[in-house]
């Protein structure tokens, strides 16, 4: 019963992230931020970023998880291998691989091996790449060196879906 209660709670999560007709604006203004960032966009981006969370249950949705690879740093797989008890040549063997041009190590296949799908936890929670504690990095760094990530994120999370919307709000003077 817990998992179709999840299952219903992911698929609302969805329906408002995969919306196309909120979403145009957004891709909009994110277009318009890389070409020339209006000039109180950091202080928009950080008012936008303070309230975000609100009302947002990341075990409800867990989409990062289900639908991008986080990169692992070497520090990240000596902790994690040690966590589970297995040589980082194991487990790097086992489910990471390294992309071609970047070098970076991904994850071999989505979702995460490391989530569980009936509570959406992080089994190496404790010891996770720092690349998932810092997702989706929405008020770490100048918003204006992110916009690409937060481009590629609006229609998966939705804390990065309501910061954008928060954001269009502010700028076209409707909040
Ligand atoms: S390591 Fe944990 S937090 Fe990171 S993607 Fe995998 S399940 Fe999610
Ligand atoms: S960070 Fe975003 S995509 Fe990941 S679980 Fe939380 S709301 Fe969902």
């Amino acid at each position: 019963m817990a998992k179709f209660f999840l299952y219903l709670a992911c698929l609302q999560i969805n329906m408002v992230v995969k919306d196309q007709k909120r979403l145009r604006p957004l891709y909009k203004l994110l277009r318009r931020i890389e070409r020339k960032a209006p000039k109180q966009i950091q202080k928009i981006a950080s008012a936008s970023g303070e309230k975000v969370w609100e009302g947002i249950d990341c075990l409800s949705c867990a989409n990062c998880c289900k639908s991008m690879s986080p990169t692992y740093t070497h520090a990240d797989i000596k902790r994690i291998a040690a966590f589970l008890k297995i040589p980082a040549d194991e487990m790097k063997a086992k489910w990471l691989r390294k992309e071609r041009g970047t070098g970076n190590w991904l994850n071999k296949t989505l979702p995460c091996q490391f989530l569980d799908s009936k509570t959406n936890m992080c089994k190496v929670y404790e010891v996770r790449p720092a690349d998932c504690s810092g997702f989706p990095h929405l008020t770490r760094k100048r918003f204006i060196d992110y916009v690409h990530v937060h481009t590629q994120n609006l229609d998966e999370c939705p804390a990065t879906f309501k910061m954008v919307e928060r954001m269009n709000q502010l700028v076209m003077g409707t909040l």
